[in-house]
């Protein structure tokens, strides 16, 4: 059916049509990033593949900008637009686990915590993200990066297949036995090839983990960032952690008198026999004295879902990032610099390892390429007080322009700021040719832009 006006639209879709003017269109046009206020002309609320197809046939047709929304918490905020079109799909969530075969297959809306929730059912899981309420695709498509990276690689390197709406509105499989080069592109290349309606993943047995975070005094920063460096250089692959910056919040592991005090933190996650946690993180707990810890054995979802109080929606944010391959002395300097400015108890940096199994992978095999890097650096602004915006969007970028000459040219996408465009051949290096060439195959007009944009080539 041809729906060129948007009453067609209402009328061929089984989802919801929200536009200017109707019920709830200012919540359904927020996105996750506070920062963001955009008046697309319509969101569709897509309930099934067919209101996805019938969306972008309408969004191509009229020549309007196309948004894809999944979870919502893309940081420049491509999930929304002003007088175009959003595919909202939060209604299509549903997350059905094959604990024989070992796999997943979650709707292009679902959330990490209901995918992490129904694989747990089975004890079974896959890397995901380390807030519940980011979306299954947007972490996915850009490469995707958790606390199993190091045992299981990358969110991408677990996906087996994906059912995609392509921009001429067709409905296609990608695998590696079909669609192979949509497939490629798609683990790595973003929201850039189609809406991917259904996300297929390969599941491993994780049950429940022993990790959580231990808090150290600022003075302990150098010792912190040159034990983890060595320690998660050889570790045991069950092993994820992280340093961070973070703001004591006002939780009941953390004496009440340090409440608001900055501290170096290690987050860690061991996926092994739990027993064996304990010996695992020994060389973080000896690193100096532990001012507060929050460490144990917990549901893995439960490690996922920790940290969601501190990064409700509707924070104002901006971010930066780079792929590092050594962690120099000079950069942890630069870290020991502008690391306890840190601004607010929400915002924080997180120097994530992506060694270990993302290294198995050949830099050519999927569109993610920096599998020669040992982190994925992230400096994360998240604050309440729109007020704050000026001073500390520049914390970020100061941190930034410190860190960056110890790290490589390229970031990963999914952390990146929407002034990042101009890095975005340096974040795929030699996949880009291959990227703009799958582009031009699958969507040549560039319907799909609203993202780190690959152009057809
Ligand atoms: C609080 C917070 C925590 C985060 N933690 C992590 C983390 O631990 N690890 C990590 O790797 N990243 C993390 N990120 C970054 C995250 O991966 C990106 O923000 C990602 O884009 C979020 O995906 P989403 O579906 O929630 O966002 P959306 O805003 O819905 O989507 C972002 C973009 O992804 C594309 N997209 C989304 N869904 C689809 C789909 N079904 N089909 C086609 N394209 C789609 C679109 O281009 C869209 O514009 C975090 C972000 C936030 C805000």
């Amino acid at each position: 059916m041809a729906t060129s006006t948007l009453d067609e639209l209402r009328a061929a879709v089984r989802g919801t049509v929200i536009g200017a003017g109707d019920p709830g269109y200012d919540e359904a046009r927020r996105v996750y990033n506070g920062m963001i206020d955009r008046k697309p002309q319509a969101v569709i609320r897509c309930a099934g593949t067919e209101d996805v197809v019938a969306a972008v046939n309408y969004a191509r047709e009229n020549g309007l900008d196309l948004s894809i929304r999944g979870g919502g918490h893309s940081v420049p905020g491509f999930g929304t637009n002003d007088g175009g079109i959003v595919i909202d799909l939060s209604q299509m969530t549903a997350v059905k686990v094959d604990p024989q075969a070992r796999t997943a297959r979650a709707q292009g809306g679902a959330t990490w915590g209901m995918f992490n929730d129904a694989a747990h059912e089975h004890g079974l899981a896959t890397t995901g993200g380390i807030i519940s309420t980011t979306g299954v695709g947007g972490l996915t498509l850009g490469g995707g990066i958790g606390y199993l990276t190091r045992g299981f690689g990358l969110s991408c390197d677990n996906l087996i297949g994906a059912e995609v709406v392509t921009a001429d509105g067709k409905v296609v499989h990608a695998s590696e036995k079909e669609h192979d080069d949509l497939f490629w592109a798609l683990r790595g290349g973003g929201g850039n090839f189609g809406v991917v309606t259904a996300f297929e993943f390969r599941l491993h047995p994780v049950e429940n983990i022993y990790g959580g975070p231990m808090f150290f005094e600022l003075d302990a920063i150098g010792d912190v960032l040159r034990t983890y460096r060595e320690v998660i250089a050889d570790a045991p692959r069950e092993l994820g952690a992280f340093p961070a910056f973070q703001i004591a919040p006002p939780l009941p592991f953390i004496p009440e008198n340090r409440h608001g005090d900055t501290f170096i933190a290690i987050v860690s996650c061991w996926a092994g026999d739990p027993k064996k946690g304990p010996d695992a993180v020994k060389a973080f707990r000896d690193i100096a004295p532990v001012v507060a810890e929050h460490v144990d054995v917990m549901p893995y979802p439960a490690i996922n879902s920790a940290f969601d109080a501190l990064v409700p929606a509707g924070l104002q944010h901006y971010w930066k990032a780079n792929f590092v391959k050594e962690l120099t002395d000079e950069a942890i300097e630069a870290h020991a610099e502008h690391g306890p400015k840190v601004p607010y108890v929400s915002s924080t940096m997180h120097i994530y390892p992506i060694n270990g199994a993302v290294h198995d992978v050949t830099p050519g095999a999927t569109a993610f390429a920096y599998r020669d890097a040992n982190f994925a650096t992230v400096i994360a602004g998240m604050w309440e007080n729109p007020a704050d915006n000026a001073a500390n969007t520049q914390w970020v970028k100061d941190y930034y322009a410190a860190t960056a000459p110890h790290s490589e040219e390229g970031g990963y996408i999914n952390f990146m700021a929407g002034d990042d465009q101009d890095r975005i051949k340096a974040n795929y290096k030699d996949n880009y040719t291959r990227l703009a060439q799958v582009k031009k195959a699958y969507d040549p007009g560039n319907l799909f832009h609203m993202n780190q944009n690959i152009r057809p080539a």
